[in-house]
Order: C-alpha cells, then structure tokens, then sequence
C-alpha cells in the first residue's frame, strides 16, 4: 500500500525540480525578460483556466470515501461554494489586472480549450481510464502542492521585479494559503484512489514518473514554443557534447512485397542513427535513402555520416532545445550539399535526416519537452491514407477491400507498369464510388504518355497524380498539369529548396509530396512546406515504405502542425514490418486515423535490444 508519504515525496521531489529549473531560478531572481513574465502569466492563465473539467474527469472516477473531498474542490473551481468566485473568473482578473486586453484575453481562452483538445486527442500510454484518470489527478493534485509551496515567491518575484502590481496577483495568493489544505486532501484522496480502484504499488510508481517527471510544472508554465516566442535564451551553460554515434543498418522483413515502377521491395532497409552524450543521454533518427530520388544508397549514406557529419556533430557542443533544432534548420544546406559538381547525388538529405532526428530527439528529451512543443498541432489527428503497389489487379483489389474493411477512405495506387486501369478497375470496384484514389507513376511517363494515359485513367476519378513523368522534366510535368485535367503531385521531382521554388515559379504542381528522408529532415521540409503554403501548393506528407516507428512519429508530428496537409501516408508500423524497433505502436488504426503525439523528444521509445538484433551492421564512433 502506497503511504501518504510516498505521495508526498513524489509531489516534493517534482516542486523541488522545478523551483532548481533554471527557468524558475530566472524568474523569481528578476532575471527574465518582461516578455518573459507575461509569457509566463499567459501560460499560468492557459493552464488552470480550464481546470475544473480536469477535476470533474477525476471526480467522475473516484464515487468512494474522498468523493466527498473531490466534490468540494471541483465545487470551489467552479465557484458554487462558499469560498466565492470560480477559478476561471479568478484568472481572468489575474489576466485583466496584468495589463492583457480582451483580445489577448480571449485568445489566451482559445488557447486554453485548444489545449484541452489536444489533451484529448494524444495518445496516452495508458491502458485503462483506471490509470489515465489516476494520472489527472495525480497531475492536479501536485500542482495544488507545487503551488502552496511556490505561489507567494513567484508573487512576490513578479511585482518587486516585473512591476505586477499587487492585487493583481491575488490569484497566486489565494493559491498559496488555500492550497496548504487542498495539497494535503490531494494526498488523502490519491490513497483513496489507490485503494478503491485497487491499484498495485508498481502502477502508482510507473504513472507518478511518467506524470511528474521531466518538470512537469516548467513543461506547462515554461514550454519549449515560449522560449521562441519571447526570444530569451535561457541557460546556455547546459551546452553538452556528443560523446558518440552509432549507426545501424536494418533489415526488417515486410509482410508483403511491395513494388512500384521503379523499384520492389521485401524488406525495411531502414538506417538508424543513435546519439549519446556524457550522462547517457540518447536520442534516436532514421532514414530511408532512395537512389532514385537523392541519389543516395544505403553504403554512400552510412559513408557520409561517418566521414561527412558525424566528425561535425562531434566538433561542437549543442544546447538542449530549441537551439539545436535552429542551428540544425541553420546548417542544412552546407551538410547537404555534394562537394562535387559532378556528384550523382542531388542532395545528402537522407544522410542528414539520420542525424537531425538523432540530435532533435536527444535535445527535445533534455530539455524535457517533445517534438510538438516546437511543431504544435494543426488537427487533432492524422488520417492516413492506404498505398496500394503495383500488384496484379486481383491481390490489389483484395487488399484494397481490407483497406475499406477498416474504414480507410483514401487510397493511393502505384502506376505507370502495363495493367494500370486493370488496377484501378478492380480497385474502384473493390471499394465502391466514396473513396478517394489517387495515382503515383513514379516519374514513369513522358509528357504526351502521362496525358494519354491519364485520359484513358479519366474514369476512375483520379484526385491527384503523382511524379507522372521523370524527375528532371518540369516542362512535361508542367504540360501534364495544363492538358490532363488531373492535379499533379510533385515527388521525385522535389529533394531541394532551390526545386521547391522552381516548381512554384514554374507553376508546375498542386501538390507537394514532402518525405523527411527525401527532404533532409524537419527543418528542410518545414523550409519547403512554408514555401508552399505561400504559394498556395497544397502538401502531402508522404513517407517511405519501411519506416520504423522513429521516423513514422516524426512524419506524424510535421503532418498534424502544418496548416496545408491534404494526405498524409505512412505509419503502417506492423501492418507491413515484421516488427517494429519502437516500444509504442505508431501504426495508424480504424479509418487511417492515428493520434497526436505529444511524449519527450520523437514521442516513440526505441527497444534497442531489437535494434540489435535487427541490425546488419553497426558502426560506432565517437568523438
Ligand atoms: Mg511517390
């Protein structure tokens, strides 16, 4: 049985993180920036503003002796007590009496349903609601004691350093004195939870570290986006080193071969990247290269890293967090460039997608945040969509109706070999008029080819067609665009910035498929996708066939922040691998849909014992 000590001590050794946190060392010593406090009254306001419903989640699972208890603290934030007003309109004063107008304001309230939103639609490690809801609560009720402990400093620090006047600040008074009890019931009412639901000492110590580990209170007050927002650079001494990398080269049998008109494939050829810096610290990337597309193979790649970027990560030391992700998006271009002219490789993008990922998933865990908080979510979830190869009509239209079976309603089917209507035929007929095909020849027409075929291809509806000719011939695709009557969605054609804008100069898309492996990671493909949502070219974040759950959660977290996604593919995870390397499934599931995901660095856990034994080669290196 879990003591009121143990929870004590959980809720103590979370308040004291955050009270050593070099973010609540600045504050309360006057060493923030202004901006930087209103930042942080803002993220006070978006976190509490809406926390009666949290309670009211906590309460609808706890009908046993603390009900009681719950029942008054929820009554008390919704302001049907006596105690007075409810916690809301106590924020809003707080808001109104910190100088924020009522457009601030009212954005801050958006923010904070927007926030609620987001909860609901990520994925969360729990199993039952038994353990989700004794996540809440342990959530809620350490913020009661972090605050009881912390509130009056933080006031006292805001009016003497930030000017705050005084009773505008009430807010953090009333959470000073009142919460001394509420932390206390939060303790008994844990225990009750415990006991009613009879949860096991092992579920308490795995939820109480998964919830109130990596500073739970600087995650919410000082997230990693108001870092960028405020422009404070806090803590540059935290700059560490990569101590080594290691490189493995995976061979993951699929569950079915899958071909398309420029290649077949049976197996993930997956690359894995792992960083590790002096205290342990890792993080992992991946990437697929593809000679077709970057002109990269799986030897160049691993040749590049270990000669080309590893020795330049080893150079210098990064600082966790936002930092690295810029000076990453800073160095993208010199990393990716071929030193020779003549150089059968347009871009090391693969290569460095690796490394990227490797080193944002290392620094979004130390600074204690995830991917999201730098590419906050757009949607609510992703909806992917099914890929069909290039099969025999019959296997196609087979695996197009399992596709249905489960509620997906955009299919992809590969073209651009012999059969292609046979294909699409038997396609359409498998899953009926409401779902959304699109086509993907792979670069396998001319110009006069792709319009005669799309003509003849007319009767299937086709939404978008895909790289229809070669990857050099913009004109053609530019024709294809004009004659086909079919929107056409550059892929091949796409590997760089510079094509980016060329493709829009020359208005010869709708659409671009945008792959990290293919693109150089996030900070390349973020630089494209904003060019495009610009340009008003509509996005596809694609994926390549075999990725593990690293790079699917990355794909995943670019896809649900940008505003101009129209399909997302990939996250099939073990729908086609074997077997994934990742703890979590990322595969998405009923009607393509998957969920956002918000966990630290890539929000994916890497068994790397799997990694291991997966892994036909490795390659270590240090600095
Ligand atoms: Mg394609």
């Amino acid at each position: 049985m879990i003591s009121a000590e143990q929870i004590t001590q959980a809720f103590d050794s979370a308040t004291r993180q955050f009270r050593q946190s070099d973010v609540y060392q600045e504050l309360v010593a006057g060493r923030a920036s202004p901006e930087a406090a209103r930042e942080f009254l803002r993220n006070v306001f978006r976190t509490h503003f809406l926390s009666s419903h949290i309670v009211a989640l906590c309460f609808a699972s706890l009908p046993s002796k603390a009900a009681e208890m719950l029942r008054e603290n929820l009554l008390e934030e919704m302001g049907r007590s006596d105690a007075g007003k409810p916690h809301s309109a106590l924020l809003l004063e707080l808001a109104r009496g910190v100088g924020f107008d009522q457009s601030e304001i009212d954005g801050l309230i958006a923010d904070a349903r927007r926030r609620l939103a987001v909860f609901c639609a990520t994925r969360v490690p729990a199993s039952t609601l038994r353990e989700l809801c004794l996540a809440v609560l342990l959530e809620t009720m350490s913020f009661e004691f972090m605050l009881s402990r912390c509130s009056s400093e933080i006031a006292a620090a805001l009016s003497k350093h930030y000017g705050f006047a005084k009773p505008a600040l009430h807010w953090f008074a009333l959470h000073s004195e009142v919460d001394v009890r509420h932390a206390e019931e939060g303790v008994t009412i844990i225990q009750d939870y415990l006991g009613f639901h009879q949860a096991p000492d092992g579920l308490f110590e795995q939820i109480a570290s998964l919830t109130l580990g990596d500073n739970i209170f600087a995650r919410h007050y000082f997230p990693a986006g108001s870092k960028h927002r405020t422009g404070t650079r806090s803590a540059p001494a935290k700059a560490r080193r990569i101590e080594a990398l290691t490189i493995y080269r995976l061979r993951i049998p699929f569950h079915q071969t899958f071909r398309h008109a420029l290649h077949s494939r049976e197996e993930s050829d997956a690359v894995i990247v792992k960083v590790i810096d002096s205290d342990g610290g890792r993080g992992f990337g991946e990437s697929l290269p593809r000679s077709y597309v970057t002109g990269e193979t799986t030897e160049s790649m691993i040749a590049r890293i270990r000669e080309h970027l590893a020795p330049r990560v080893f150079a210098q030391s990064f600082a966790p967090g936002w930092e690295t992700f810029e000076y990453l998006q800073s160095v993208v271009s010199e990393w990716t460039r071929p030193e020779e002219r003549q150089s059968s490789v347009t871009a090391w993008n693969a290569a460095f997608c690796a490394v990227e990922l490797a080193l944002l998933d290392w620094s979004l865990r130390a600074d204690h945040c995830a991917l999201a908080d730098l590419l906050p979510p757009a949607r609510y979830e992703v909806v992917y969509s099914g890929v069909i190869s290039a099969d025999a009509p019959d296997d196609a239209a087979a695996l197009a109706k399992r596709m249905a079976r489960i509620g997906i309603r955009q299919i992809k089917v590969k073209v651009g070999i012999i059969d292609d209507a046979a294909r699409l035929e038997a396609v359409r007929k498998a899953v009926g008029v409401e779902v959304e095909l699109r086509a993907d020849a792979n670069g396998a027409w001319s110009a006069d080819e792709a319009i005669e075929q799309l003509q003849r291809l007319a009767r299937f509806k086709l939404q978008s067609i895909e790289q229809p000719v070669r990857a050099d011939d913009l004109a053609g695709m530019k024709r294809a665009r004009q004659e086909s009557g079919v929107a056409i969605m550059a892929d091949e054609s796409l590997v760089t910035l510079d094509q980016a804008r060329l493709l829009i100069e020359l208005g010869a898309c709708d659409y671009f498929n945008i792959r990290l492996s293919k693109n150089g990671g996030i900070g390349a493909s973020l630089a494209i996708a904003r060019l495009a949502q610009e340009a008003g070219v509509k996005i596809q974040v694609g994926a390549q066939v075999g990725e593990t759950g690293i790079l699917s959660a990355a794909g995943r977290t670019l896809a649900a922040h940008l505003p101009a996604l129209a399909f997302a593919e990939g996250s099939f995870g073990t729908w086609l691998l074997a077997e994934d390397v990742t703890f979590e499934n990322v595969a998405f599931g009923l009607g393509g849909r998957a969920p956002l995901l918000q966990s630290r660095g890539l929000s994916v856990t890497v068994k790397e014992e799997v990694l291991e034994r997966l892994a036909t080669a490795k390659i270590d290196l240090r600095r």
